[in-house]
């Protein structure tokens, strides 16, 4: 499976239909609806889930320079970071992270991976690291760092949304009429949405508080108001915010586990499941419908958890 997408990494798509696993029905009567999850989780172990999609433009771009090197952005728990510092290193990209906040004494497990894969730590202040999609600050970027390609957080921008529409390409996406994933930065939610087909419903779940509109999300109205029709999000299950994770969240994803073999984390699977679970409960889904769940993998940020929370 490593073997698969190592010897893919700038190639696409994948041949991961196997990573289809169907759900178990609460609700056995023919009509409730069925859900599948879609297993990124299991693409690899370190670019895992939707960062490869998102990540495979920018680096097909950045390969093409004649000294590659990359910059990217992240916190002290990103997936993103230790998944771009790894696909560089296998590359042969050189890789720098600007790190939101001051070097900490002790380095969190994702940075300590991530600098073991090579990439340079840079640590600016919150301040500065709210200027990261400014034009200004991007140049002053590059000037530091000549010829450097810089790869928006998270692995957003249009090479991101791009790669994303891909997901749904591997496999028979058109056998479903709803299709399910977490929102963090967007993109992968976006890349969806343009990947889909007329009459499927793409419901996102945001993770953060207070960035689930739709305004918010497609700041750059990239989206046709045909596309926009097919969006829906469920607002309700950031669980007070990013990374934030009450007891009732963990005991919801151990539980999960147990019945499923599934595991979630804690700042955006464990938040999307859970508003799947209340979604089927309330009956938002009509009669008959197929939804498929994108497991969009990263469990990086169940390791910020003291030893013993979860049953995985
Ligand atoms: C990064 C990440 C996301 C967020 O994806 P966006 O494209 O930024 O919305 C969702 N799920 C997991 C597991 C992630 O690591």
């Amino acid at each position: 499976m490593d073997n698969l997408l190592m010897d893919n990494l700038l190639t696409q798509p994948v041949d991961y239909p196997s990573f289809i696993q169907h759900l178990p029905k609460k609700d056995r009567t023919a009509q409730a609806p069925e859900a599948d999850v879609l297993r990124l989780d299991r693409l690899h172990p370190v670019i895992s889930g939707n960062k490869w999609f998102k990540l495979k433009g920018h680096l097909r771009q950045a390969h093409l320079s004649p000294d590659p090197a990359i910059l990217t952005f992240g916190g002290a728990w990103s997936n993103h970071l230790v998944a771009t510092a790894f696909a560089a290193k296998q590359l042969g990209l050189r890789a720098m992270g600007i790190i939101r906040g001051e070097r900490p004494s002790k380095l969190s497990a994702t940075l300590e991976d991530a600098a073991a894969y090579g990439m340079s730590l840079i640590f600016i202040s919150r301040e500065e690291y709210a200027r990261k999609e400014q034009t200004d600050y991007l140049d002053e970027l590059s000037s530091t760092y000549p010829g450097v390609y810089i790869i928006p957080e998270g692995g957003g921008g249009e090479a991101g949304i791009l790669g994303s529409e891909d997901i749904l390409r591997g496999i028979n996406a058109a056998i479903y009429t709803h299709i399910l994933c977490a929102i963090g930065t967007g993109t992968t939610f976006l890349g969806l949405v343009r990947g889909s087909s007329p009459g499927q419903q793409i419901i996102g779940v945001p993770v953060l508080k207070g960035f689930d509109t739709l305004e918010a999300i497609d700041k750059d109205h990239i989206l046709s108001p045909e596309l926009r029709s097919r969006c829906r999000l469920l607002p309700d299950f950031h669980f007070g915010g990013y990374a934030r994770h009450p007891q009732q969240l963990l005991d919801f994803m151990n539980h999960f586990y147990r019945e499923t073999g599934i595991p979630t984390d804690i700042v955006y699977t464990g938040k999307l499941f859970y508003a799947l679970e209340q979604g089927l409960s309330q009956s938002l889904f009509p009669a008959h419908s197929r939804l498929l769940i994108i497991h969009s993998g990263g469990l990086q940020g169940n390791q910020s958890l003291p030893p013993g929370k979860l049953d995985f």
